[in-house]
């Protein structure tokens, strides 16, 4: 059985108009890759198990299934950890063909419900409902839509129905697994007020920290606040978080982007100076990266590291390779790049990596757009 959760209390007077323009549903798959592999291999139900690499090759968790989420395990983990607190905790390979293969039958599924479908990775999608043909509300959409996955898959998926992507988002989330949120226009503030932070897309452990120094830790702390003293903490960021705190989104639900690449960079406070330091934040962001070519499923064929040093020189280096970038060969490349082209006497004050001449397809019609698949 599906849980429901309905957050309805609120002031109808006071609903900011932006709350009445939109429908949105947002649609996330349980535990994706773990019960796609559970649903082909039915041993493994019951059992915690991992979809990710080997702690022998330094691998690390792409996603693992409720039951080893039990025992403190979560994705981007490092397999090795994760046995540490599951010994006899099992490991599958991903296998992301398959993978792919349900997210397509996935998309079928949605279309029915919306043309207006926004896949952001293979295991989500929004839906805008504003207009539907059901003329149902989109709660009701939303309880189909997670019955149709389970008739037609075999798999369950969560949901969350709100005003806008933002609130969708957050609501899907909500009640995991086998779960639909529903957020009305009115209960919006009541909803965002005791919210943390972190809950909101964009609000990582740095920018919780910066929010924690001037007293805000929940989205209501943040209404009360002046935009100027936001952007100060923030920069730009601020403005746009002054909004979203208070559950407010305009963006539309767009046909997904189509990426020519995928990176990740950080700045360091301190500028990095031994070997060590730097080589174990290249790590952090490496593994980082393994994360995004599962979720994104990502056929890449150029690695670029770029590096900051103290001065703000700035150099990228490359490589490119026949072979599908992977989360095995990337250590290799990585460490290629870094061994021999890379100032290693100069401190450092920003690592990045990005992936590259993705494998694409063309498009029929004669437009430069460019598909991934
Ligand atoms: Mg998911």
């Amino acid at each position: 059985m599906t849980k429901i959760v309905l957050f309805k209390e609120g002031d109808e007077a006071n609903i900011n108009p932006i709350l009445l323009k939109r429908k949105i549903i947002h649609v996330d798959m349980d535990a994706f890759f773990a019960s796609v592999e559970a649903l082909d291999n039915p041993s493994l139900k019951g059992k915690p198990f991992v979809v990710g690499g080997k702690a022998t090759e330094r691998g690390i968790i792409a996603t693992a299934n409720y039951k080893a989420r039990e025992y403190g395990i979560k994705s981007a983990m490092p397999t090795a950890r994760a046995l540490t607190l599951c010994p006899n905790l099992i490991i599958v390979k991903p296998r992301h063909d398959r993978y792919v293969d349900i997210s397509k039958k996935l998309s079928l599924i949605l279309t029915e419900f919306s043309p207006i479908l926004e896949k952001p990775s293979l295991d989500e999608a929004y839906l805008d409902v504003t207009g539907n043909y059901h003329h149902d509300n989109a709660s009701k959409v939303a309880i189909k839509i997670i019955n149709s996955i389970k008739n037609k898959l075999n798999l369950t998926c969560s949901a969350g129905t709100a005003p806008n992507k933002l609130l969708a988002k957050i609501a899907s989330d909500f009640t995991k697994p086998n779960g639909l949120t529903v957020i009305l226009p009115k209960a919006v503030r009541n909803f965002m007020q005791y919210l943390p932070l972190t809950k909101i897309p964009g609000v990582g452990k740095v920018t919780a920290k910066k929010l924690a120094f001037i007293n805000a830790h929940k989205c209501g702390d943040i209404w009360k606040l002046p935009i100027e003293d936001l952007s100060k903490t923030l920069g730009k960021y601020g403005v746009s978080l002054h909004s979203l705190a208070q559950g407010l989104d305009e963006s539309s639900v767009k046909k997904s982007r189509i990426r020519k690449s995928y990176g990740l960079e950080r700045t360091f406070r301190q500028d990095l100076i031994t070997s060590e330091d730097k080589e174990k934040s290249l790590q952090v962001i490496k593994d980082k990266l393994i994360i995004m070519i599962d979720k994104y499923n990502i056929k890449a064929h150029t690695l670029s590291l770029k590096v900051r040093y103290k001065n703000f020189q700035t150099i990228t280096r490359s490589v490119t390779q026949i072979e599908v970038i992977n989360s095995t060969n990337l250590t290799k490349l990585i460490n290629k790049l870094w061994q021999s082209r890379i100032d290693h006497n100069r401190s450092v004050r920003l690592l990045g990596l990005t992936l590259s001449n993705l494998r694409i397809i063309k498009n029929n019609d004669h437009n430069k757009n460019l598909t991934l698949f």
